[in-house]
């Protein structure tokens, strides 16, 4: 609390005496989205260990084949990058052995000679971890041996919940992995569901659902804008159609970026999000509402805006390398708003007269 008071005091005085470049640009690294997503304020209690869904019989195998999927709406995803572990017998004895789901959420043993098979997974890894507010998810299964499996979690139960996170997680890796070495990530992240909001602070993701695919990214993109140093966050609450500080609007808009850069195909001529702001929902960002304030403090525009800056081109590939520029460009920028991160592009040697028309037609009240 003190904080709070204490900060601009210090800031005013060493600006005074300038002392301004030694310290850090923005104290916050917080994002509170209140406005964002409709999930239950109030915590359910929900067990820690976590069983599947449904299991299903798909044919026979000489070892042990499964699949591990998450329905939504009805619809199988796969489940990839799930490391689980199991113990084998073998010649030499008991063996624990470590595999991870591949990109259909597929894991095969060639042989497989008791009954059945457990598998065992927590959801603690190098980069980022999966709990209540008190101890990490695990996942138990077993599945039976010379047969095919299909594992499945539902949309609305608490193991589904958890997975949906998971697979958010895996999907920017894969993106974040297409245009860095990672390095960046250095600080683990924790995600904590379920949670009393939807929220960031301090490389913590609160989160209400798990299935909100787009508010879980919007979460995790402003635990990466952190990690990354992109820039400054503004602190408070914020509403996504108004103007208010363009610290804020950089911040927001940004993270709103990331959950469709990782999610939402970049040739979409009408990408929009699900679940993100209800009031406004499905929140279109290739096409902004006129009434939504049109200046560089309202993050919604900010958003459209740096996608525009990526899907220019109806060519996945080239969009893959404008993705991979505005990474590199605004890597440890920790510019203050959307025209400074857009100097910093120009910098970079991006076509000028290109964002000036991005400009011009993402912030009408700000040419
Ligand atoms: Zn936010």
């Amino acid at each position: 609390m003190n904080k709070k008071i204490f900060l601009p005091v210090i800031l005013i005085l060493s600006y005074s005496l300038g002392w301004a470049s030694f310290l850090p640009i923005s104290p916050i690294r917080s994002s509170d989205d209140r406005d964002i997503s409709r999930g239950p304020r109030r915590v359910p209690n929900i067990s820690e260990s976590l069983a599947p869904d449904v299991y299903q019989n798909a044919g026979s195998h000489p070892g042990a084949l499964f699949q591990l999927v998450r329905l939504v709406k009805n619809q199988p995803t796969p489940v990839s990058g799930l490391r689980i572990t199991t113990v084998v017998n073998t010649r030499i004895g008991l063996r624990k052995i470590d595999l991870i789901t591949d990109t259909n959420g597929l894991v095969e043993l060639p042989s497989c000679e008791s009954s059945n098979i457990s598998f065992q997974t927590q959801f603690n890894e190098t980069r980022y971890s999966i709990s209540s507010r008190s101890k990490f998810y695990t996942l138990q299964f077993q599945i039976p041996c010379k047969a095919k499996t299909a594992v499945i979690f539902k949309e609305d139960s608490s193991a589904g919940q958890v997975i949906a996170i998971h697979q958010v997680i895996q999907r920017a890796l894969i993106t974040l992995a297409q245009v860095s070495d990672l390095k960046f990530w250095s600080r683990p992240i924790r995600f904590v569901f379920p949670a009393d909001g939807d929220y960031y602070n301090n490389d913590q993701v609160s989160l209400t659902l798990g299935h909100q695919w787009d508010v879980v990214a919007h979460e995790m993109g402003h635990a990466i804008y952190d990690q990354a140093a992109i820039g400054e966050f503004g602190g408070g609450s914020h509403k996504i159609d108004q103007c208010y500080s363009y610290a804020m609007a950089l911040s927001e808009g940004w993270a709103s970026f990331f959950a469709g850069w990782t999610h939402i195909d970049l040739r979409d001529r009408d990408a929009k999000f699900e679940y993100l702001v209800p009031r406004r929902a499905p929140i279109r960002f290739e096409n902004v509402p006129s009434d939504v304030c049109g200046k560089s403090t309202n993050e919604w525009r900010v958003t459209s805006f740096l996608w525009d800056l990526v899907d220019q081109n109806q060519d996945g590939e080239i969009s893959q390398v404008a993705t991979k520029k505005l990474w590199d460009d605004l890597l440890n920028a920790r510019v203050g708003s959307i025209k400074e991160a857009a100097d910093q592009l120009l910098k970079h040697g991006w076509n000028k007269d290109q964002m000036i028309q991005v400009w011009k037609l993402n912030f009408p009240q700000e040419p």
